[in-house]
């Protein structure tokens, strides 16, 4: 089967815009750029130019990084971006839905409602601690539901979606949905990518950011990974140049290995300091749950979270509350340990209160 079957059709019908042809060593007044001027920038590709249409050696880069081969993987300006392609290439608006799990990231949601295609909301219970219910996802699929998004580990409950509820989700919706795997955080936890699933599964599509475990979310650069059918279809889709030079080579100093065990004992320091954080916290008299999370971040149910919330805030610290089924939750991301420990010391002046 071929998943670019389930796209829109102008979509698939679409062709890749036609970019200014770039070879090294030539005289290029093909492009209507302008001379560089003398402004001393340090890039190795000088600005004056295009970036590539699509940065190869990042691209080959992050395979490896996220093992796949280069032509399973598209560069996007964050993992917000490769949300956005897919919806609006495989929905079409007033027809199709997606369907996700609730609560989870609204993004989904966000550029599910600019495209005009239906949300099917499948919600977790927090009695069961948001374990994604597989069941209840399949049943409440329709026809046109092109896209089911499992975000693993989830935000903002933390909870993982197994391996065999994964491959029963991309087995029984296969040749109808694409299973849109969003592993922002599954650094923070002990699974592995389900990109290893990718030969075996059509219809796996995996997502990837360099956000959070490579502390870039000022670069923007995250991924898609999918078979290459629907990597040539999004890339059409995309913005020509959409990587920026500055990016592209912020983003390819970071994947040296010495920057890579940087980020990898940095990623240690978060889980333990998760776990510190979680046990700590569960001791105060007004928290009534702290869920497990394998992400960098938690969810605490209190007896009042928007007082907490406020508390905080007047000492300078943010947490986020979301309300809605999560009325009495506040997520709290993991920083470093000083900001940890001021989050104890502000939350014990609370619990004094
Ligand atoms: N997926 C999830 C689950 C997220 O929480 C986020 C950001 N908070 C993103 C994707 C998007 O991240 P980015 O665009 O920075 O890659």
């Amino acid at each position: 089967m071929n998943l670019v079957d389930l796209a829109r059709p102008e979509i698939q019908a679409l062709h890749a815009y036609a970019a200014a042809e770039q070879v090294d060593h030539t005289i290029r007044l093909n492009a209507n750029e302008s001379p560089p001027l003398p402004t001393g920038d340090s890039f190795r590709r000088p600005l004056n130019r295009y970036p590539e249409v699509r940065p190869q050696r990042l691209q080959a880069a992050l395979a490896r990084r996220f093992g796949c081969e280069t032509d399973r993987l598209l560069v996007t300006r964050g993992s917000s971006e490769a949300i956005d392609l897919l919806i609006r290439s495989f929905c079409r608006a007033g027809l199709d839905s997606i369907l996700t799990t609730a609560p989870t990231f609204s993004m989904y949601r966000h550029y599910a409602e600019i495209q005009g295609a239906e949300v099917i909301e499948v919600p977790a219970s927090a009695e069961h601690d948001f374990a994604p219910d597989t069941d209840a996802l399949l049943a409440a699929c329709k026809t046109d539901t092109r896209l089911v998004f499992v975000c693993s580990p989830n935000n903002p409950t933390g909870t993982m979606l197994s391996r065999a509820q994964l491959q029963r989700l991309l087995e029984q919706r296969s040749g109808q949905s694409a299973i849109v795997v969003d592993e922002a955080y599954i650094e923070f936890s002990d699974a592995a990518s389900a990109t290893e699933l990718l030969s075996r599964y059509p219809n796996l599509i995996v997502l990837r950011t360099l956000s959070k475990a490579l502390a870039l979310a000022g670069a923007r650069c995250g991924a898609v990974i999918a078979q290459p059918p629907v990597i040539q279809m999004l890339s059409a889709v995309q913005a020509p140049y959409a990587m920026a030079t500055p990016v592209v080579e912020c983003v390819e100093d970071a994947l040296r290995d010495d920057r890579l065990s940087l980020a990898e004992q940095a990623v240690a320091g978060t889980v333990a300091e998760r776990e510190r954080l979680i046990s700590a916290i569960r001791a105060f008299p007004f928290v009534d749950r702290v869920w497990p999370s394998a992400g960098n971040f938690f969810l605490v149910r209190v007896r009042d979270a928007r007082g907490l919330m406020q508390h905080c805030a007047d000492n300078g610290i943010l947490l986020r509350f979301f309300g809605g089924a999560l009325q009495d939750c506040v997520r709290i991301s993991v920083g470093s340990i000083a900001e940890n420990d001021q989050l104890l010391r502000t939350l014990d002046t609370l619990g004094g209160s």
